[in-house]
This record gives C-alpha cells, structure tokens and sequence, in this order.
C-alpha cells in the first residue's frame, strides 16, 4: 500500500494545463458544424401566440415524459425521447415550459444541500472591489411545492428569518438594516415555481449559443401585464436536445417595498440521464462607478448538492440495515489485546463519523482528491519515517469555510481550503497540523463509538459532532507539524506557506464566516491567525505590486463537486495569466462560468453532443 519514496504532486496541484486541453479537443465542432439551426433572421417572436391555458400546458404528452417520482434515493428514470422534435419555436417554448414543469417534479421528493457564501464588499484603490465582511448559510432545502429549507446553522449564525415573507421575498429584505434571507439565493433553482406559462410571460427567441459543449436557444423572458408581484425578468438558455433549461439570468420583478429582488446567475448540469439539475447560483449587486454612492454591493456564491441524498427523517434511520457486513479478516485467533480494543474502538469511532457525515451531505465519497491529498500525507509520512498501525486516510469536507480537522487516523479538509491553497507545500502544511495531531496520539471522537451518538437529524449535525482539541493540543500539533515539514520535501518551500498565512493574516479581520469553523479547529480566530504561526514570518513581503506572487487563490477554482453522487474532483483550468493586481483576487468569490456538456459525455469522449443526423432543429424554414 505504502511507497517508501516521496513524489510531487504538482503535476496535478500547480500546472493542470495538459488536462484542461482535453475538453477543448472534444468540442471539435463548431456551430456551423453542427446540424442546421434556426437563422438569427427569421421571424421567431413567440409573445404574439395567444397564451394557453395553463392546464394544457401540461398536456397527457407532459405528464406521460414523467418519471414516477422515486421515493428512493435513486436517479429519476430518464425521459423518453420519443416526441416528436419541435419544428417551430412555438413549439420549443411550449417544450420546455414543460420540461421546466417535468424537472420540478421530478425533483420535487428530494432534499438537497445548499450552500451560499457571500462577501460584501468595499472599494480598494489598488485592488478594486475586496471582501468587508462576509456570511455563510448552509441548509438542505426542500424541493417540493414550496422550495423550502432548513438550516444546519445555529439561529445565532444566520440572521433574521421569517416564514411565509422569506419564500415570497427570494431577495433581501431591508429595515432597519440589510438583511440577507438565506431563501433568497436559492430562489432561482426554477425561473418560477408556480406559474411558468404563457399566461404569465413572454418568450422572445434571441439567438443559438455554445454553453460548454451543449449548443443552446436563448430567449428573453418577461412578465406579461399585471401578471403579478416577484415574477422572472431575464433570459433562459435553453439546450437543443431534449429542451431542458441549462441557465438562468435575471431578477425578479417588481420589487416589494422596503426590499430587493437581487440579480442571479443559475447554472444546471446535466448529472442524470434527461434532466438538467441547479448546480450554482451567482448573485452580485452593487456600482463602483464614479459618482454611484455606494450603498450595498456583494458577491455571493450558491452551490447545491447532495440530491441523492436520503431524506434523514428519524424513522429512516432507526431502520436502517446495514447490508454491507465486513467479514473480520483479522489473522489472529485470540481475542484483542487492551491497546488493540483501543485502537479497534477508535477505528469504530472513526468509521461511524466518517459515514455519518457522508450520510448528512457534508463529506464527499472517497475519490480522486483523495489520491492527491494521500500522496501528500505520505511524502510526510515517509520523509519523517512514521509508522502508523493503520493508514492514514483523507476525505473532503464539502463546505466552503476553511477548515480541518482528523478523527481517529482519517485527515478531512475542506473544499474551500484546497482551493485558496496555493501550492503543494501550503497544502502539506495544513496536512502536517492534522498528521501531527494523530502522531502525537491526540485522539478525539471516540465517543463516537457509541452508535445511539448517531442518531440525530442531519440539520442537527454540527450541533451532535465536533472536534475541537484543547490550546495545548493546537500548539504541540503546530509545534510538531513544523518539524515534520522540515523534514519533508516541503522544507525548501516553506516561503510559500508563510506567503499564504501572510495574505491569510491580511483577509483574516473581514472573512469572519469562511475562518469560522463548524466542526474543527478554526485556522484563525477573532481577526487573527493562530494556525502553524512560527511558519508566519517565513518569506518575502506580501506584495500586491508582484504579480507573480500569488500567495492565496480564490474560491472555486480546484475541487469541483457532483451535485447529484457529491463526489469531489480536481478542477480542469487552463493557466491564465494573472495581468493586474485584481487579478489576484485571494479568498474572494467569483462569478460560476462551468463548462456544460450532456450526461456521460464527459467519461465517454465518443457520446459527443448532437450530431447532425441525430438532431433535428426547429425553424430553419
Ligand atoms: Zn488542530
């Protein structure tokens, strides 16, 4: 299992140019290429059809396309492509009003986990926009009638809330003070809810456009007359197969008094056979322009995931079986030895964590990060010539706030760390503090064991489960993680790492919500960095100026999650030249732009999107 040299991840971490060549290749085709489309030239207005009823707008053709709704955690069956393909664009907007409604209900049993960080921000002469302050909301919502959700954070944690006027505000309400409704940034999972129909929009065919590798049909929608208050005012794009909505961009219109609809970005991915399910949502508000008196501006980032979860009700768990018995394979015939009951009691401790929290949606599947995260402990581990009983695992951490933490030998850390990491040594180093927790014995959890500790709801989790060590455990891991980085391939660049506690340090004081922790040990506390200190001073100055001096990156830009099986991946980006200082943007939020393709293209490079033959478009007359 264990190689007994050290080897560089950086293939993977620092230069991924090679791999971001492979999608490009694959869109071999350009539009022209692709099969006829209808003419930006012809006459394609669809607000002058008489608007339909809005029963007939799910007429038998709609309700036979529909999956049964599975009560299962299992994918909805796939639709079948057995209608006929629309010939105008009458008939593409009829289409995918309907498959708008056909999505709604088939994901309306399901319970997702949602996800929305947000900064506020102020202007910085050199710098432009920074982060002033910031706030985090995680819940699982509810996708049936009412999009409803329920937060895993305590009341404290996520400002005012407010039953019935948070769904119909899906804005942020203002008072006395700003208040952000955590509702509001999921709202545009569907364009709207409960009357997508002619009766209540207009439709105007605009254009074709490539998104990724799904050609789409762009159109603008807009509320007819008196139609009614909060309704969709933007344009859908629209993929060329099947009709499913793939993007969203707008606001809702008109505006409540006293609050705001903000300006959303929704982007769908195609995870399961014929439907297109919400994956981000980029909200933004805010003028720096001159003379604009600056008011509210933020960024915030939405991303759902864990669609194929399991409800979490009580009753579901106290009757789950599990099927899956390990036949013990222990070589001995004896029974266990005191230190061996303990380390098989910390072993079911750990077991029990590990799974519970990939139950509740917080834990990503074990997968490729992994690999890459391992590679990393073992360079420690081998270079340091530690010999652990059992092997020490990694998982990641869904979330965006950074963080880390171990239970019994498993390393978890958090998608938002690994991606404002930023080199392999940073990484290490966040590793080492962990590593050096399990060398030095510091276990914790091992009430865990206990399996009545698991029995709590899954909005319940932080509240059940928690990690912290006490201050003299955090300085003797600090304390040995340095000297195991000393001994380490890492030791040559260690600069690095105080490069990034240095821009850490400088963000700290305005990023209270992605430095506060909910599980483990925060990195830095009340403004201040606390974490690997005596590493803080190594290294140049922190310089804007240096452009080629990146010492933290922003959010998103290298663990990528499946919204529907949660498992986690590294980001394929090609480099991009940094050209200004505000490029550099260190643990800011930046808008979604992911590459679209159709279900299975990308594992299975020969299922390219529509070809010419298979596909045939509306309009070309
Ligand atoms: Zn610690």
């Amino acid at each position: 299992m264990r190689t007994w040299k050290w080897m560089f991840t950086a293939a993977l971490l620092v230069s991924v140019s090679a791999a971001a060549q492979q999608p490009a290749e694959s869109q071999t085709s350009g539009p022209a290429a692709n099969g006829p489309m209808p003419t930006d030239s012809q006459p394609l207005s669809v607000g002058t059809v008489p608007p339909l009823p809005a029963d007939s707008a799910q007429a038998p053709a709609a309700s036979a396309s529909q999956p049964a709704a599975s009560q299962t955690a299992t994918a909805p069956a796939p639709t079948p492509s057995a209608m006929p393909q629309p010939t105008t664009m009458d008939q593409v907007v009829d289409r995918f009003i309907e498959r708008e409604h056909g999505l709604m209900k088939a994901l309306s049993n399901r319970t997702p986990v949602v996800e929305t960080y947000l900064q506020n921000l102020s202007a910085d002469p050199q710098l432009g926009p920074v982060p002033s302050e910031d706030h985090y909301f995680l819940g699982r919502m509810d996708m049936g009638v009412s999009v409803d959700r329920k937060d895993y954070l305590k009341e404290q944690d996520k400002g005012g809330m407010g039953g019935m006027e948070t769904r119909l505000l899906g804005g942020f309400h203002k008072l006395y003070k700003v208040q952000y409704q955590p509702t509001g940034f999921s709202w545009m999972v569907y364009a709207d809810r409960a009357d997508f129909d002619r009766s209540h929009y207009e439709f105007h065919y605009i254009r074709r456009e490539f998104l990724g590798d799904v050609r789409c049909l762009v159109f603008d929608v807009t509320p007819k007359k008196g139609s009614g208050r909060g309704r969709f005012l933007g344009r859908v794009w629209v993929e060329d197969q099947d009709y499913n909505i793939v993007r969203l961009n707008g606001t809702y219109v008109p505006s409540p008094r006293n609050s705001y609809f903000f300006h959303m970005d929704s982007w769908r991915l195609n995870l399961i056979p014929g439907y297109w399910v919400p994956a981000y949502i980029y909200s933004e508000e805010g003028d720096f322009s001159a003379g604009v008196k600056n008011k509210l501006a933020f960024k915030a980032q939405t991303r759902i995931w864990g669609y194929d979860l399991k409800k979490g009700d009580k009753d579901d768990e106290l009757t789950q079986i599990r099927v899956d018995s390990v036949k013990d394979e222990t070589a001995t015939t004896q029974d266990a030895s005191p230190l061996q009951a303990e380390r098989q009691w910390q072993q079911q401790a750990e077991d029990n964590v590990i799974e519970r929290l990939t139950r509740a949606g917080l834990l990503a599947p074990e997968g490729d990060v992994d690999h890459i995260l391992q590679t990393v402990v073992n360079n420690l581990e081998v270079t340091n010539n530690i010999d652990l009983p059992r092997p020490v695992r990694t998982r990641v951490l869904l979330t965006a706030p950074l963080e880390t933490f171990s239970v019994g030998n498993t390393i978890v850390i958090s998608r938002g760390l690994i991606d404002v990491l930023p080199d392999e040594a940073s990484l290490a180093a966040v590793l080492s503090h962990e590593l050096a927790h399990i060398v030095l014995g510091h276990n914790l959890g091992s009430k865990y064991a206990f399996n009545d500790r698991m029995l709590f709801s899954d909005d319940s989790t932080y509240a059940n489960l928690g990690f912290k060590h006490i201050p003299e455990e955090e300085t003797a891991a600090d304390k040995k993680a340095v000297d195991l980085l000393n001994n380490s391939p890492y030791a040559q660049k260690l600069d690095n790492v105080g490069l990034f506690l240095k821009a850490l340090q400088t963000r700290a004081p305005q990023l209270n919500a992605l430095l506060t922790t909910h599980l483990g040990n925060p990195l830095a506390e009340n403004g201040t960095v606390n974490r690997l200190t005596a590493l803080a001073t190594k290294g140049p100055a922190l310089d804007n100026n240096k452009l080629d001096q990146v010492a933290a990156l922003p959010l998103g830009g290298r663990v990528k999650i499946n919204p529907w099986d949660d498992k986690a991946e590294m980001v394929k980006t090609a480099p991009v030249a940094i050209t200004s200082a505000r490029d550099k943007m260190p643990f800011e939020v930046t808008p979604f732009y992911p590459r679209l393709a159709r279900y299975g293209a990308s594992t299975t490079p020969s299922a390219t999107p529509a070809t010419a033959a298979a596909n045939s478009t509306p309009g070309t007359n």
